[in-house]
């Protein structure tokens, strides 16, 4: 049993550097867990204390119900393979994968046997006698992975293992990693800054922004129902349309468009709530005679750009926003990309038959069903604590 909990940890390094507010997770034996968030979020340091390469300054580390906080990494049965895997170039691939076993001090004939079956395992048994040189970056990544399973660790954890290998490769490898995963049943965290990555291998997923978790949840939890501001523009690609709106009553007023406020956001709604920040995802915005047009709220704009990426087309165009007061602070705080003054730029994901042109007037449809309302002062989605 290798669960690990986390148990209110903190970090804060010698010069003060607040890198982890008090984190509480807990990752299941056998799980696939993956950490994203931006470059100094503080992902490399949680795993630094999992491992045992830093100290937590608070809280405490469990594996398997023991506690590890204060044990030597060497103690901790894990292994960590990094973006930069040094495989020792003078060693082939069969005594780069034995090297820990030999340091262990196991038999020759169980480390022989324990390297061919993992090598076996990752299908480099055709490799074993080449030396890295002649290896490709994904055989050599293999190597990597492979040196690390030959330990038979309790756990596993990924620091950026991709980020070294061009884009058709890691996806590639980011299959067999799932693959294998499954297959080992072994508890793996996996740390990347890239969302595409992190969904399309998480079982769950932990968003972390400035030091502190923003959600845990699976891809369509992340995806669908975004716990604040920051997880809606971060996890999705293109990223999710943010407008300031009003509501009246029962009507939401966005900048191009006015409609009834859709029957579920209606409960949630806090009484008196005036301004709100309204979410619209670029595939709930469709051409006006399209099958996602049926239902919606038609309003008309002139594309700015429109890219043709074959079986999807997203169309830039910009709406009037004036005053866009409270999403112009937050778009700030967050680094939501560029404001044109009192105009924003939203982009729609419609169909290859779009009749979308640049420069030229057309009728865009927006799906009610896909809006999410957020705060405009705490950036967290209503309803997001509901269910
Ligand atoms: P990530 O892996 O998400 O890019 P890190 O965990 O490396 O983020 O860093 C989180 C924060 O802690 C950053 O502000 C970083 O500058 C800081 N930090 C990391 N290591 C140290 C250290 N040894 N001393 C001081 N600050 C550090």
């Amino acid at each position: 049993m290798a669960e690990i909990a986390l148990e209110n940890i903190t970090k804060r390094y010698a010069d003060g550097t607040e890198a982890l507010r008090p984190t509480s997770l807990t990752i299941a034996d056998g799980e696939l867990f993956v950490l994203v968030g931006p470059s100094g979020c503080g992902k490399s340091t949680l795993l630094k204390l999992i491992v045992g390469l830093e100290r937590p300054s608070d809280g405490a580390i469990r594996v398997g119900g023991q506690d590890v906080t204060q044990r030597d990494p060497k103690d901790r049965n894990m292994a960590m393979v990094f973006q930069s895997y040094a495989l020792y170039p003078h060693m082939t691939v069969r005594e780069n994968m034995a090297f820990p076993l030999r340091l262990a001090k196991l038999p020759a004939p169980d480390i022989d046997a324990r390297v061919e079956q993992v090598a076996a395992l990752l299908e480099l048994d055709g490799l074993l006698e080449r030396r890295p040189a002649a290896l490709s970056g994904g055989q050599r990544q293999r190597v990597a992975m492979g040196r690390a399973i030959v330990r038979k660790p309790a756990v596993f954890l990924l620091d950026e293992p991709l980020s070294n290998l061009d884009a058709k490769l890691r996806g590639q490898m980011r299959n067999e990693l799932a693959r294998l995963q499954r297959q080992l049943r072994t508890t793996t965290i996996y740390v990347t800054h890239d969302q595409t990555e992190a969904m399309t291998l998480g079982q769950r997923i932990a968003v972390l922004r400035g030091g502190a978790v923003q959600q845990v949840g699976s891809p369509r939890e992340l995806y669908q129902r975004p716990a604040n501001l920051f997880v809606a523009r971060f996890v999705g690609s293109p990223a999710m349309n943010l407008l300031p709106a009003r509501i009246d009553g029962e009507r939401l007023m966005l900048p191009m468009a006015e409609l009834p406020l859709p029957e579920p956001l209606r409960g949630l709604v806090p009484q008196g709530t005036r301004e709100v920040i309204a979410g619209i995802r670029p595939e709930h915005i469709g051409d006006a005679d399209g099958p996602a047009g049926s239902g919606g709220v038609t309003f008309h704009v002139r594309p700015e750009l429109v890219e043709w990426l074959g079986a999807d087309v997203h169309v830039h165009f910009d709406v009037e926003a004036p005053g866009s007061g409270g999403l112009g602070a937050l778009q700030r705080e967050l680094d939501l990309g560029a404001e044109h003054g009192d105009r924003l730029r939203l982009i729609a994901r419609v169909g290859a038959n779009t009749p979308a042109r640049e420069g030229e007037d057309m009728a865009l449809t927006l799906d009610p069903a896909g809006l999410l309302l957020f705060d405009t002062t705490t950036g967290e989605r209503l309803g997001a604590h509901a269910a």
